[in-house]
């Protein structure tokens, strides 16, 4: 602690630890400057084993998101149309007072599944993001499905590896290829660059595998350009090649795999490398380099994103993927392996938290990804009356934009939403009530990018009238009549339960008393853990007989009748929709649509034309960028932005509420678009004008309903 000069008045200046909250694998642990209530500046901790005391630009900033002029700072009550954002300041009691008296009425006419909360990774940290969970469960509320990311991811890895743990990211400093497969390391991992590094160091190559010449693919030593949502493919023609050229691990497979030979007998031979470039567009010839350079590797190591499993077969290209480093052997090589998710949440007893125990039997469950369809069909019995809305914002982030916000403009719903800005969803509210930064609450975290779990306490005072989700919950419950002792806590009473809990949710002992001074600590792993497969058989099952099918196979994507695949990649400045707040990191204008050279020149347009994408969900325009990085056929943008920062819409008036093939996971990337020039030029923020001319439906795309 310190003193520092201000205006001739002297404050004590303290520095404390706390965590990023964001939904990103890197989980940074942070160093906040706090002066005056104020935290003034946010740096990276050094001593955190893996984020090591850097952070994004985003985060280096984060007071400035913390004290952003524009938190809500009281409760508000709607008083324009539904999107207008109008509002009159109302107090804490009478904003709970009125959403009670709301639910109370609904559950009298409709029951309480009538009731729907969502919520997502706006915080991570284990309280604050299952914070409604025990009370929507006792309520009786309809059962939110959270879906939107990368269940199939998870679900695809789960058929093969079962719970086996992931191998940590440092392992891969040991490695001397490494794969970044639909990872944009740069954008979304920055963390694991340092392990690249010392890798690439001591040799390793870097093998990139995406949809387009992202950053990372620029970075890496080699590149290979898949057509979109066609992983599958392409791992079954690796495959193919490794079997074919004897670069399998035969001893590694005959101990540790089952299924190998009905791969090799019934999948391989259809996946020749030439039937694997017909499906993925890479030329058979590099698709065989690929395999040698992977095979013919002492230990391989393969980190994988999220963006490819985001398509009609995303499960199945999991299960694909995971068949590499098992017919390599690469788990039992030092630095070899596999790292798709990581959870280090399975330290902890989220149950303590999260009371599936107050479920009600039988209540309905509601995937996330499918707002639209649940907020607009009629014939939903019981209807979604109300919706509660916190760490999330889907009139922004969630599929199919047209029919969510249609949803959302329901004079007949009753909407709430708890937020820190006045987002498009919360647009929308009938109550909006102000949320915490995760610098004014207590909670704890893990990652899932590496095994460093954390906790933080509130660092400041709450900005204005701010409360954390676990108090609104709290007082939610006291309303509705809730007796249950489980609702005195406090957020920091939980987060001492958890850590306590970790003694019989970790197999060896987790250092506590650091975690309980909130400093950084890395979860130990027992010594050969990536060869500890914990699946029913003991071992990698490529082919499962509890799945469907038993043995994996590409699928390929939905696609639309239209000529462009659209994907819609990250944008560094912001994640997901946060951070749209911060002027510095959005002035430069929003909504790009790379698109090839060829393909501009095709169509007539030129570079930084107007232009509008659409399909038969709807509309969105953006500025065209040419450029070589993106394939013919297919279109890139980057980020989702809020609503006042587009031409009318992000994104995800494009985006489909279609599901994946296991996990029920989202296809936000399995979309096509038909491109033109756009007739006028839309003004950056001119939201009103943009919402009118849309409502003419000018595009012939549908409308976009406000
Ligand atoms: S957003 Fe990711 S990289 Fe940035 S500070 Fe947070 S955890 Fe770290």
């Amino acid at each position: 602690m310190r003193r520092a000069g201000l205006g001739g008045v002297f404050h004590l200046m303290e520095i404390r630890n706390s965590v990023c909250p964001y939904d990103c694998p890197d989980c940074c642990g942070l160093r906040v400057h706090v002066e005056g209530g104020h935290a003034t500046r946010v740096e990276g901790d050094p001593s955190h084993p893996f984020t090591r005391g850097t952070l994004c630009p985003k985060m280096a900033h984060y007071e400035r998101t913390v004290h952003n002029d524009r938190r809500i700072q009281h409760p508000m009550r709607r008083t324009g149309k539904k999107g207008e954002g109008m509002f009159e300041r109302i107090s804490w009691d009478a904003a709970i007072e009125e959403i009670a008296a709301r639910w109370k009425r609904i559950i009298a006419a409709d029951g309480a599944e009538a009731i729907l909360p969502y919520s997502y990774a706006g915080t991570m940290g284990i309280v604050q993001h299952g914070a409604g969970h025990a009370f929507f469960a006792r309520l009786g509320a309809s059962s939110l499905d959270r879906t939107i990311c990368s269940p199939a991811k998870r679900a695809g890895y789960k058929a093969v590896m079962g719970d086996t743990r992931c191998a940590a990211p440092q392992e891969a400093q040991e490695s001397d290829c490494i794969v970044l497969w639909g990872c944009s390391m740069l954008a979304t991992d920055i963390h694991f660059r340092h392990d690249v590094e010392a890798a690439r160091k001591k040799g390793a190559r870097v093998l990139c595998i995406d949809t387009y010449e992202t950053k990372t693919a620029q970075y890496a030593d080699e590149f290979f350009c898949v057509k979109p949502g066609t992983d599958g493919a392409f791992a079954l023609g690796v495959l193919h090649v490794l079997a074919r050229e004897g670069l399998t691990d035969e001893a590694f497979i005959e101990a540790h795999v089952t299924g190998w030979e009905a791969l090799k007998e019934r999948r391989l031979p259809h996946y020749t490398p030439e039937r694997a470039a017909a499906e993925t567009g890479v030329p058979a010839a590099e698709i065989e380099r690929f395999a040698r350079l992977y095979g013919m590797a002492r230990a391989p190591f393969i980190r994988t994103g999220s963006g490819y499993s985001r398509y009609a077969g995303g499960a199945a290209a999991t299960r694909l993927i995971a068949c590499l480093p098992a017919a390599v052997g690469a788990y039992a090589r030092r630095g070899g392996g596999f790292l798709s998710s990581i959870s280090g949440g399975k330290a902890f007893d989220r149950d303590i938290v999260h009371r599936p125990d107050l479920a009600k039997k039988g209540v309905r469950h509601i995937n996330m990804c499918a707002l639209g369809n649940v907020l607009t069909d009629a014939r939903l019995a019981p209807r979604v009356r109300s919706l509660y809305v916190y760490a999330s914002n889907p009139a922004c982030t969630a599929p199919d934009q047209n029919r969510v916000l249609a949803g959302l403009s329901r004079g007949d719903l009753f909407t709430v939403v708890h937020e820190r800005f006045l987002t498009d969803t919360a647009r929308y509210a009938d109550i909006v009530l102000p949320a915490t930064s995760s610098l004014e609450h207590d909670d704890l975290y893990y990652s899932y990018g590496h095994y460093t779990v954390e906790r933080a306490r509130a660092v400041i005072p709450p900005v204005g009238e701010s409360r954390s989700n676990w108090a609104v919950f709290c007082a939610l419950a006291h309303a509705m009549g809730i007796k249950d002792a489980f609702f005195d806590q406090t957020a920091d009473a939980l987060v001492e339960a958890l850590i306590a809990s970790a003694d019989r949710a970790w197999e060896l002992p987790v250092d506590k008393a650091r975690l309980a001074a909130c400093e950084p600590v890395e979860l130990p792993l027992p010594a050969g853990y990536k060869m500890d497969f914990l699946t029913p058989s003991g071992k990698i099952e490529i082919e499962n007989p509890r799945e469907e099918p038993a043995l994996p196979d590409y699928i390929a994507p939905y696609g639309d009748a239209a000529a462009f695949a659209l994907v819609s990649a990250p944008d560094m400045r912001i994640l997901d929709s946060s951070f749209c707040e911060r002027e510095e990191l959005t002035r430069e204008g929003t909504m790009v649509l790379m698109m090839h050279p060829a393909d501009a020149a095709r169509l007539a347009l030129t570079d930084g034309v107007e232009v509008v994408c659409g399909n038969t969900r709807g509309a969105a325009r953006f500025t065209l960028k040419c450029t070589p990085r993106v394939p013919a056929g297919r279109v890139v943008t980057e980020g989702v932005w809020w609503q006042a920062l587009t031409k009318g819409g992000n994104v995800n008036r494009l985006t489909a509420q279609r599901l994946t093939d296991s996990g029920g996971g989202s296809t936000f990337y399995d979309v096509c678009v038909d491109v033109r020039a756009a007739r006028c030029v839309w003004g950056r923020g001119d939201f009103a004008k943009n919402v009118e001319t849309d409502k003419e439906g000018e595009d012939g795309y549908g409308r976009n309903p406000t």
